[in-house]
């Protein structure tokens, strides 16, 4: 008998032998699920392999339940599994869940299929009577009851056709129990239809024609056409680098168009803060139906219809975050990842996949093409494209002025001095300089629209005793607690504890404490202050936690009835809207002095991209820039958006210092309750690595940026070197040479983004 190789769902690698019945052979295929038994308990699992016997010297059992239909997943998707599960060293069990929608992730095999369904109604033609049940034999009609007058009437109002039960009867106003009436009598069909829940049900979303693109956009156009099937063989991922409002969506919306004129079909990822309702609109516009949306606020009802409308062919398009990735797409033909350079493109648990990174292997595997884009890309991508990995296209200029915004650097620390004007923050220096306070009013004037940055939430970042020093910090995290205003609380940004402003100092008794630098809650008031007639809102984690209130703040700018947007780089993303002629950035050194190798380049693309939403439309931009250093490369460059010029210098410096793109970077965090636990075990993971090699870098033990997160302790272990075979080799010995105890958990992040 045929047997099936199954890896069993979880987070332990666990693969066994399980004879096929005859029953299941036709579905039993490698990616359909399965129920298996497992000792006397019951697993899920997914078919691997198929073969003639197993090595196994035991008796397989044999499968209980395979899902019928065709498989979940393919098999260009499960080879990508394993191959996620060997690079990012983590369990296939739970690289395989990361591509199936939550319903089939927990379901139970075999129990069916997911769909919601509706009651409709229909008529039965009396000629049809052998369907209807309740008169007898065909031919005999004549046997059916006359319907009564109010059943005729009835019957007259159902027309041709189905419709649906429940809607049929609120609208007539007719009883359910009369329809049970009819339907004994043979006079009307009660049946069941599969419904949608569809995502996008409520919108009304008009149809949009290509619009004609200039030059450059049809250069790279034409670039991503000649790399899709079938003449994809041996094209190489193309590295689309176009400045903000180039145009670059409208150029994937041509490749897309195309692709689906040649039978194939598309994924689109995009950051999940900027899958916003206007994002999804110019898909849905251009596409119509055949587009699915995926996103994690869609309820587990439209994910589940949305991934079978892709899985059964009906729709091409997949438009999602990271996850979408996975999209059981037919027939790809290309791959597009928006803002490539995007941190959220990171998962932050087991598989720690890039989708970025794994686009690129998935492309390879379906012979499909594969684009990243964006106005600020990795150095890692950047440089692929230096060395001919990838093929380079360029966006210089924008696609409806023509210009970048004119930007102006304040160098704060000599707007701070005496005299300077400007307005100040209660104590905690400066937070809007005279020429951006000029700026707004000249915007005010003329109705333009104003978006302020300042990448922190919070009325102050931190409340301190002016006596002895003190500062609040949270309980259960080594961070500080931040004031906010609107609820009047002191609240952690790690684990969401919260608690009141301690009334005297608890170190030292003295009456007042200090609230101590600024947050965005600060930046509205002073707004507010400053510009009494200006229509103020302000988004980030604070407003945004409602569902859709994200949604309406934008919707409120669009359509004009904001003047000034201030918010947290939330607002810095993707966003395009044409009457924004002002972009602020309040203190662009924020993410400078933060410990991670990439501190420079995030800073590069934070300013890079916030000074990208001023100018878009027929009217010119400006950005201006306050900073207390006024010289460091990735604010200069970025006001200018001179990214080839910031990437060559930063490359020179990661070169060096043997950071990537010139090596691979692993991070390795261990987690304990016990402070000591953690510190001694990373000490211990470090020795069993071995220092001082000539094929790797180790970078000492030592805490993680935040020490103490809800109650655990977290120590790190970074490595890096240029062959990530080395890199893997050396984590495994370690792990396998000093297993982990107690509660000491230890998590390999490959490629990671953070830390250094
Ligand atoms: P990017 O994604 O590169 O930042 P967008 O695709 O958002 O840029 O385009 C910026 C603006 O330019 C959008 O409003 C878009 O409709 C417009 N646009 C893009 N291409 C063209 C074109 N060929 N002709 C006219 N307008 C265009
Ligand atoms: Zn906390």
């Amino acid at each position: 008998m045929p047997v099936a190789r199954v890896a069993l769902d979880g987070a332990v690698d666990r693969a066994f032998d399980y004879e096929i019945p005859p029953e299941l052979d036709a579905a039993a295929v490698p990616g359909a699920r399965v129920l298996v038994p497992l000792g006397r308990r019951e697993e899920q699992g997914t078919v691997l392999s198929r073969r003639d016997a197993s090595d196994f010297a035991g008796v397989l059992k044999p499968l209980r339940a395979v899902e019928p239909g065709d498989p979940a997943v393919s098999l260009p998707l499960l080879r990508l599994a394993l191959w996620m599960a060997r690079y990012y060293m983590a369990p296939f069990g739970l690289c395989l869940r990361a591509m199936l929608p939550p319903r089939m992730r927990s379901a139970r095999v075999g129990s069916g299929d997911g769909f919601a369904r509706e009651r409709t109604i229909s008529r039965v033609d009396p000629g049809d009577a052998s369907e209807s049940g309740g008169a007898g034999a065909s031919g005999a009609s004549g046997a059916r009851p006359e319907p009564t007058a109010r059943q005729a009437e009835i019957l007259g109002w159902l027309g041709e056709g189905e419709s649906l039960l429940s809607g049929f009867c609120r609208t007539w106003h007719v009883a359910p129990e009369t329809i049970r009436r009819m339907e004994e009598a043979g006079l009307v069909r009660i049946g069941t239809r599969i419904c949608r829940r569809d995502p996008l049900a409520a919108r009304r979303i008009a149809p949009s024609a290509p619009l004609r693109l200039n030059d450059e956009q049809s250069a790279a156009l034409r670039a991503i056409v000649a790399a899709l099937p079938p003449d994809s063989g041996s094209s190489k991922p193309i590295l689309l680098h176009g400045i903000t409002g180039s145009g670059k969506t409208e150029v994937y919306l041509q490749a897309i168009a195309e692709a689906l004129a040649r039978d194939c079909g598309a994924i689109v990822l995009v950051p999940e803060i900027s899958l916003t309702p206007q994002t999804i609109r110019r898909f849905v516009s251009r596409f119509g139906p055949v587009v699915a949306v995926l996103h994690s606020q869609l309820g587990p009802g439209e994910r589940h219809d949305e991934w079978h409308r892709l899985h059964s062919g009906e729709a091409r398009v997949a438009v999602g975050p990271r996850s979408a990735l996975f999209a059981p797409v037919r027939r790809l033909g290309l791959i597009v990842v928006d803002e490539e350079h995007e941190p959220s493109y990171k998962q932050d648990e087991t598989p720690r996949y890039n989708a970025r990174d794994v686009a690129v292997v998935r492309a390879r595997a379906e012979k499909c093409a594969v684009v990243l884009g964006s106005a600020t890309p990795s150095l890692e991508s950047w440089r692929n494209a230096s060395i001919g990995k990838y093929a380079l296209v360029s966006l210089k200029r924008r696609a409806t002025s023509g210009c970048l915004p004119s930007t102006t650097i304040v160098d704060m620390r000599v707007e701070a001095s005496p005299g300077a004007g400007g307005v100040p923050g209660g104590g905690s220096g400066l937070i809007f300089s005279d020429t951006l306070v000029r700026a707004i009013r000249t915007r005010l004037e003329y109705g333009e629209q104003t978006m302020l940055l300042l990448n922190r939430r919070g009325w102050a970042p931190r409340v301190a005793c002016p006596a002895c020093g003190h500062v609040e910090t949270c309980e259960n995290c080594s961070v500080r607690m931040a004031y906010h205003r609107d609820d009047d609380v002191l609240r952690c940004h790690v684990c969401g504890a919260w608690r009141r402003v301690p009334a005297v100092c608890p170190e030292c008794g003295a009456p007042e404490q200090r609230l101590a630098g600024v947050g965005t809650q600060r930046v509205e008031s002073v707004a507010r202050t400053l510009f009494p007639k200006a229509r103020i809102e302000r988004m980030d984690l604070d407003v945004t936690t409602r569902k859709s209130s994200h949604e309406e703040i934008l919707s409120r700018f669009r359509a004009g009835k904001t003047d000034i947007l201030v918010g947290t780089q939330m607002i810095a993303k993707g966003l395009d809207f044409p009457n924004v002629t002002l972009a602020g950035i309040l203190d662009a050194d924020a993410s400078l002095c933060v410990p991670d190798f990439r501190a420079s380049e995030r800073t590069f693309q934070l300013v890079a991209q916030m000074a990208g939403r001023a100018g878009r439309g027929e009217r010119p931009g400006d950005v201006i820039v306050q900073t207390r250093s006024p010289d460091a490369p990735a604010i200069v460059l970025a006001a200018r958006e001179a990214y080839a010029e910031f990437a060559a210098a930063e490359l020179v410096e990661r070169e060096e210092l043997l950071y990537p793109p010139f090596s691979r970077f692993c991070l390795v965090t261990v987690r304990s309750a016990s402070r000591d636990a953690a510190e001694s075990y990373a000490a211990r993971f470090a020795d069993a690595i071995g220092r001082d090699r000539p094929d790797w870098i180790l970078g000492e033990p030592g805490p993680a940026p935040i020490e103490k997160s809800n109650g655990v302790w977290r120590f790190q272990i970074s490595l890096r070197g240029p062959d990530s075979d080395v890199l893997h080799g050396r984590l495994r010995a370690a792990i396998n040479a000093i297993p982990a105890n107690g509660d000491i958990s230890v998590a390999c992040d490959i490629d990671a983004l953070g830390g250094g």
